[in-house]
């Protein structure tokens, strides 16, 4: 945590990072080296725009919805609510429906994905993802946004059924996220996703700090 609380969230971005099943690895290359001889160090970027800790805009699944481009500082910004979920195979709805979620709330949640350094081992099969009746659920509820700690919010037989409703909801999905040692409570959240010009996500640098804890208290997880 840094002296002002803020705690960094984001997995590093890195050659040999975990990609999802089909996409192209991460290809990070220098293309001008002061070790080399050259004047300046020149970082070339080879990655899809779904790379580590992310963000999906509408457009990742509806054609006509918002691009990456089209967000604003409100969707960036502002109070977030982390729940740690305790079922090990996936985000049901059983277990949503006992949680304080309400209309506009933005909603992170801690699985057991976040035990282990994920972004730097292979892709894993059996991550806990969202349930398809958890993702019409929290898409009927009306929340803002929704952030995971793997890099998709669901398993590739999942993967439309869930990013659907949500997307199609206009509701933000935050991927990738590093929740290894955030508590249950509620948080301010900054995440910045890069301005790629009709972009369908993009990776985003994403920030939590603990609010007081008389607020916290009112969480039931
Ligand atoms: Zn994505």
């Amino acid at each position: 945590m840094s002296k002002s609380g803020w705690i960094d969230v984001t997995v590093p971005i890195i050659n040999g990072m975990v990609n999802w099943p089909g996409d192209k690895p991460v290809h990070i290359t220098q293309t001008s080296q002061i070790t080399n001889g050259d004047e300046v160090n020149i970082t070339h970027l080879n990655l899809t725009a779904h790379t580590g800790t992310h963000m999906d805009a509408p457009l990742h699944y509806i054609q006509d919805g918002n691009a990456v481009s089209d967000l604003g500082p409100d969707d960036f910004m502002g109070e977030v609510k982390v729940f740690h979920i305790t079922d090990p195979r996936q985000i049901t709805f059983g277990e949503l429906k006992e949680l304080n979620i309400s209309a506009g709330d933005r909603v992170f949640f801690r699985t057991r994905n976040s035990d282990m350094d994920w972004s730097m081992q292979p892709f894993m099969d059996d991550f806990v993802g969202m349930s398809i009746n958890g993702a019409q659920y929290l898409a009927k509820i009306g929340v803002r946004c929704i952030g995971v700690d793997y890099i998709s919010i669901a398993s590739e037989e999942n993967s439309t059924d869930v990013h659907g409703p949500i997307l199609g909801a206009n509701i933000l999905i935050i991927e990738g996220l590093n929740l290894r040692e955030i508590l249950p409570g509620i948080y301010d959240m900054i995440a910045l996703p890069l301005k790629i010009d009709g972009a369908d996500g993009a990776p985003a640098r994403v920030l939590l700090k603990k609010q007081g804890t008389e607020i916290e208290k009112e969480i039931p997880n």
